[in-house]
């Protein structure tokens, strides 16, 4: 629940100012692109000028949340004056300067106001305000409530936006954030018109056959620890050029292993075009998996959660699943 004072300093923020930025973190996700939708056509309604600014493109999968392609490509270059001169910048499903690349470099050099909106654990202080509340099951849901509290015709592409945000972080309503907010939004925003399977259909329905070979690929080469409650795979620079996918191909991913009987912990190793290994930890819900993202730099949830490491690709995974089996005891 969002606090009184929060909520009237939003209020104010949002009142006063004329030009506002949004973003979100890198690898925008359907909760991070859900939740910016929905409140820049808010904002639009209210008159106001709206940029939103991201890292990467908007998957594929998301597109249809943006038919007028309003999201953008963060480029210094072309944008750095337009940020410092905004009233206030919202940032949301993040808290974490890293994962804003180079608008987050920008972000704290300048003054301009920053709200932070986000369900993920912050330690300390991101910007002027920070809306941060972890039993929320998505961004979404926070951003459900703030547009009802500052009372917002919830109507068109809003609802879409926030019903794919609570849907797709909540892994369809399966994963242990699901709560009852999660069910009474989704029930509020089907009742204003969203049709579930159609929304079913544009997030998870429309995938390359390339994507689904990468996957064969991936799940007939799992590797699992002795007792089998650790499984962990690899999607090399590689294995990508054979099967004509890219990163974001294996989005979801990892969630699919830890559907194997048995299972506590799942890994996933991406090596990037940079040499980087992404990992993605998930947790059945027996062992919490997030302290270990942070000793790799990293964070998330308690149960789902990332890093992005330096390092030679192979050495990282020993490494990592060797931390990981000890974790499991
Ligand atoms: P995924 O594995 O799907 O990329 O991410 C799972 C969760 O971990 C998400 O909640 C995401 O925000 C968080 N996460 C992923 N990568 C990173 C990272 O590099 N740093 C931090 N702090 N969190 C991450
Ligand atoms: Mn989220």
């Amino acid at each position: 629940m969002i606090d009184t004072t929060t909520l009237q300093k939003i209020q104010t923020i949002i009142q006063s100012g004329k030009k506002f930025i949004l973003t979100t973190h890198v690898n925008a996700d359907g909760d991070g692109i859900g939740s910016e939708i929905a409140l820049l056509h808010y904002l639009r309604e209210l008159g106001k000028e709206v940029h939103v600014f991201n890292h990467n493109p908007t998957p594929e999968n998301l597109e249809f949340l943006d038919r007028r392609d309003e999201l953008q490509l963060f480029d210094a270059a072309k944008h750095a004056e337009i940020v410092r001169e905004a009233d206030a910048v919202f940032i949301l499903d993040i808290s974490d300067w890293e994962r804003l690349r180079e608008l987050g470099k920008l972000l704290k050099q300048i003054t301009v106001a920053k709200i932070c909106i986000d369900h993920h654990p912050l330690e300390g202080k991101l910007g002027d305000v920070d809306w941060i509340f972890t039993n929320a099951s998505s961004t979404g849901e926070m951003m459900y409530e703030l547009l009802t509290k500052l009372g917002a015709h919830l109507q068109g592409k809003m609802l879409e936006a926030l019903y794919t945000a609570v849907l797709t972080d909540t892994g369809g309503f399966r994963f242990s954030n699901t709560n009852p907010a999660a069910h009474r939004i989704a029930a509020d925003l089907i009742a204003r018109g969203v049709k579930p399977h159609q929304i079913y259909q544009e997030v998870y329905e429309k995938q390359s056959a390339n994507k689904m070979r990468l996957l064969g690929k991936m799940l007939s080469s799992l590797n699992f620890s002795p007792d089998s409650r650790l499984v962990w795979f690899t999607v090399t620079q590689d294995l990508m050029k054979a099967t004509g996918t890219q990163p974001r191909d294996t989005e979801g991913f990892a969630d699919f292993p830890r559907s194997i009987d048995g299972v506590e912990l799942c890994l996933m190793f991406l090596e990037t075009e940079k040499r980087q290994t992404k990992i993605s930890f998930r947790s059945k819900g027996k062992v919490v998996i997030n302290g270990l993202a942070n000793r790799y730099g990293g964070g998330g949830h308690p149960y789902a959660s990332g890093a992005l490491v330096d390092g030679n690709f192979q050495q990282v995974v020993q490494q990592v699943v060797e931390e990981a089996k000890e974790l499991l005891g």
